[in-house]
């Protein structure tokens, strides 16, 4: 797998040609409507060389609908990475039959480039550009080079990139990209999907507005930006499979961008924080306050999504220690170097609880804390202190040899004779 390959090369190598006759083609078809743009590329302009790419995401049915009016024998790949909501495998069945769609092909990833790269399948959580470039963009890039054109479902209102949208597009290895819903605004789906009865992926009405893979979707707000909910956290809105599109892609996040400081090294974090709008249903990867979850217990439980917990000062994990299974992580929130209640908050979810998942301290913190934490149970920080990153780039955090309390968390051993007074005991 060439890890560092896009689609096509960075550098556009447009035959003039080509390039003049797809503006003059999205001067012709600028004011086509949908099904007219689909039937020009299919018809006349790529008979039997174009392919249709579809996630059979939330709004997938408008143009697989289209495709069954023009040609329902019309190659259809579904990129089945591996990492969907069940739901989408069951949408694809259902809008398969439904609009008696003929060739709907799944594209899988490489088992090779899998088991190489990404053999716990975590890969999207360290690194999703390259988890999308295996599982997206090389299985597509090998079909798609036996086409010269493909139809895609993109619409300039999805994001600020794509306001500009054409009907047509020339790839920068002269392949032709069109976008039969370029000018289609969000009523306008609606609309077609009423008109004609569209059943909805399962999970839209759920506030999945933009479905990708599971670890890497959630839920969006009322008014939030629709595909906000897609990689959320992360500096990413596109899978790599358009690259292509007027440069405008998705950039990893450099490494001086990664916060979350964890088994030795800073790595991109795929947890947010609870924020007003947010349904308790729906959320996922998401930090949780004790009183939100004890609120909304009910839900939380029945969800299906990873959440996780936050604990702010004076707020008491006893109060969910019958649920703590129920978090993949716990944040616990050390808003000022003075205030020691989160040690407290730390110690007796390890100790008392039994707590095994990760632990992680946000806020405010510093490198004087950072053993103390450690020795709490604490296992993740989020660093934000910039003298606290570079402590720990340069493996200089501060060693503490004795304390004055004993914790059950780390192996000590009592100095002398007071017996209050403890030893790190790799240090005896
Ligand atoms: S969307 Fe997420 S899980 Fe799917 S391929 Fe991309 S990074 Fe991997």
């Amino acid at each position: 797998m060439a890890m560092a390959s896009p689609i096509v090369s960075a550098e556009p190598k447009h035959d003039k040609l080509r390039q003049l006759g797809i503006i003059a083609l999205n001067g012709m078809f600028d004011e086509m409507d949908a099904e007219g743009v689909l039937r020009q590329a299919v018809d006349d302009l790529l008979p039997g060389d174009i392919a249709m790419v579809s996630s059979f995401g939330a709004d997938s049915a408008v143009l697989l609908h289209l495709v069954s009016q023009v040609d329902p024998n019309l190659p259809v790949y579904f990129l089945e990475t591996g990492k969907h909501f069940a739901e989408t495998l069951d949408y694809v069945q259902t809008l398969k039959s439904r609009l008696g769609l003929a060739n709907v092909i799944a594209l899988h990833p490489d088992s090779a480039d899998l088991k190489r790269f990404d053999p716990d399948g975590v890969l999207w959580e360290t690194d999703p550009d390259s988890c999308c470039h295996i599982r997206k963009t090389e299985p597509l890039e090998k079909v798609l080079a036996g086409f010269g054109g493909w139809v895609t479902g993109r619409k300039r209102f999805q994001t600020a990139e794509r306001g500009v949208l054409p009907h047509f597009e020339l790839t920068s290895d002269d392949r032709i990209k069109v976008n039969p819903l370029a000018y289609f605004s969000n009523e306008d789906i609606e609309a077609y999907k009423a008109r004609y009865d569209l059943p909805d992926h399962p999970l839209y009405q759920e506030g999945y507005k933009s479905i990708g893979c599971a670890p890497c979707t959630s839920a969006v707000a009322d008014g939030e930006d629709p595909r906000a909910g897609r990689w959320r956290g992360l500096n990413k809105q596109e899978c790599g499979i358009h690259f292509d599109f007027n440069g405008s892609i998705a950039k990893p996040v450099s490494q001086s961008q990664l916060t979350l400081f964890k088994d030795g090294e800073f790595k991109a974090d795929p947890w947010r924080s609870w924020a007003e709008g947010d349904e308790a249903s729906s959320v996922r990867y998401t930090h949780v306050p004790v009183s939100v979850f004890i609120e909304h217990r009910e839900a939380f439980l029945a969800s299906p999504h990873p959440i996780g917990l936050q604990v702010d000062p004076g707020e008491k994990v006893e109060e969910v220690a019958d649920d703590l299974s129920r978090f993949s992580s716990v944040a616990i929130n050390f808003p000022a170097f003075g205030d020691g209640r989160g040690y407290s908050s730390a110690r007796l979810l390890r100790e008392r609880y039994g707590y095994e998942g990760e632990l992680r301290a946000i806020g405010d913190v510093l490198t004087d804390q950072i053993p103390f934490m450690r020795r709490c149970g604490i296992n993740a920080f989020v660093v934000t202190n910039i003298a606290t990153r570079k402590a720990i780039e340069a493996d200089a955090l501060a060693e503490v040899r004795l304390y004055y309390q004993p914790v059950g968390a780390s192996r000590e051993v009592p100095v002398g004779t007071r017996p209050f007074l403890r030893r790190n005991a790799n240090y005896t």
